[in-house]
């Protein structure tokens, strides 16, 4: 069973957020106004929801919010690991800033999540980025009031990436980005240790929370007003397994499913080998969860999915699309795929595509493998060249564009219920929400229509969206 980090742990950081409070109070009689914090996310709802918690912190503590870094007194940078290009990035984000505080020298500047965890990381900000204040891993992120209090008075860089025995923080503050969807997370790490992948090293073993936890936390959201549900975790599907009740996360969700005012259950990440029948029915079977699934299957050849670590085989993967779609007809599949894994040849990629043809996900999230330093994978010397690894990626994303295409077309002329989110980001006439099975659907409609359910007749197939009219 996981540890919980202690009610008097908790309590000390509570007061540190009174301490950040009064501090601030003073502050803001000095300026003229309440000190401002800006957050930026990198990588998974894991981490948006981390950035949630942070912003609750933060908003506690008295501080208000900005996306300016040029009027920010604090920015918070919640880092990805998973990817060079993400880490890339926040280098990039933290160049611009040291202009920006060479000009205003009591900005503090964080950068905390699965980035930094990595001591070499950790030890590049300290040596190339020296006006970063405030250092702190994915295990310290429920210290972050004391190590921002510390970072502020004392003017000194502060650093937590300690490595912690997974202790679960319940009961932290939370700033949610959305009134009607929210993201909870049900458990925490994973471990896979499929060969390419940090999180395992960054995150920590899979610990699972409390399902009397997990309940009153959905049962609040819904007294608040939220009516759709996004259960999270690395490896959503082994959820339970470390804990003393006999539960898994079919188990969880029907008892999600039950709670009055749910509207909408979603769920990520599954991982193929933990995809039960007894799940895949429970998806079928209740009425609350949406016929979408997220099952990545990074690779089709037998060889690279053994090097990967991944625990299953293409047929084995195959089949158990077909089992989906079988006990959920219409359901809408989407998936994970690397291109590129240092042993792939052109064969193994011909796998790869033969899996996308065979299962036709509706959609994909496609990348080419990016070396992780600490991981199996980093050592293995690469049989393509980067040219093909391109050529190879760019015919995926054509093979793909065509079935989400077909696929998308099927949706003509059906009525589907949509949660209305906002302006539609490629047209500010029109608005945006999702169908049960995620797809963006844009309409013209009134503003008012925000945050409902309303119903809308599928006019128009794109590859990446539909169109609609209220009906
Ligand atoms: S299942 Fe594999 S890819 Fe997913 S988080 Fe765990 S180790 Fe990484």
């Amino acid at each position: 069973m996981a540890k919980l980090i202690t009610k008097e742990q908790i309590a000390e950081q509570q007061r540190f957020i009174m301490k950040l409070r009064e501090e601030n109070a003073r502050r803001a009689q000095e300026i003229g106004h309440a000190p401002l914090a800006l957050t930026e996310t990198y990588g998974c709802q894991q981490n948006e929801n981390d950035t949630e918690r942070i912003r609750g912190m933060l908003r506690d503590a008295g501080f208000e919010f900005t996306d300016d870094a040029n009027k920010a007194d604090v920015v918070i940078y919640n880092t990805c690991a998973v990817r060079e290009n993400a880490e890339q990035k926040v280098f990039g984000r933290l160049g611009i800033l040291k202009h920006i505080k060479e000009k205003r020298r009591d900005m503090i500047i964080g950068v905390c999540g699965c980035m930094v965890q990595q001591e070499h990381i950790t030890e590049k900000i300290k040596k190339v980025h020296d006006h970063v204040d405030l250092v702190f891993g994915t295990h310290a992120l429920y210290k972050m009031p004391s190590l921002l209090y510390k970072a502020m008075t004392e003017k000194k860089t502060v650093v937590d990436i300690a490595a912690s025995d997974g202790a679960i923080a319940e009961e932290l503050p939370i700033m949610r980005s959305d009134a009607n969807k929210a993201w909870v997370s049900v458990m925490y790490g994973c471990n896979n240790f499929c060969s390419y992948c940090i999180v395992p090293y960054v995150r920590g073993r899979e610990r699972s929370r409390e399902p009397k936890t997990i309940i009153a936390e959905v049962k609040e959201l819904v007294k608040s007003g939220c009516s759709e549900i996004s259960l999270l975790g690395q490896n959503v599907n082994s959820y339970g397994k470390d804990l003393e009740t006999d539960i898994d996360f079919a188990d969880l969700m029907r008892a999600v499913n039950d709670i009055d005012g749910v509207r909408r259950i979603r769920f990520m990440t599954s991982h193929p080998k933990d995809l039960s029948d007894k799940l895949i029915n429970t998806i079928a079977q209740c009425g609350k969860v949406c016929k979408q699934l997220h099952l990545p299957f990074q690779a089709g050849s037998d060889k690279v999915l053994r090097q990967m670590n991944r625990g299953y085989t293409k047929a084995e993967y195959l089949e158990k699309i077909e089992k989906v779609k079988k006990a959920v007809p219409n359901i809408s599949l989407s998936t994970d795929v690397i291109v590129g894994f240092p042993t792939e040849t052109n064969e193994d990629f011909e796998d790869t595509l033969d899996v996308l043809r065979k299962a036709e996900f509706d959609n994909i999230f496609s990348f080419i493998y990016s070396r992780r330093e600490g991981t199996p994978a980093a050592k293995l010397d690469f049989v393509l060249t980067e040219e093909e690894i391109h050529r190879n990626f760019n015919r995926l994303l054509d093979t793909q564009n065509e079935i989400s295409l077909k696929k998308n077309t099927e949706y003509v002329g059906r009525v589907e219920e949509i949660l209305v989110d906002g302006v539609s980001k490629n047209d500010e006439n029109m608005l945006s929400g999702r169908c049960d099975s995620s797809k963006i659907v844009n309409f013209k409609g009134d503003k008012s229509l925000i945050g409902k359910y309303i119903n809308v007749r599928i006019t128009e197939a794109h590859t990446w969206s539909l169109n609609g009219e209220i009906v």
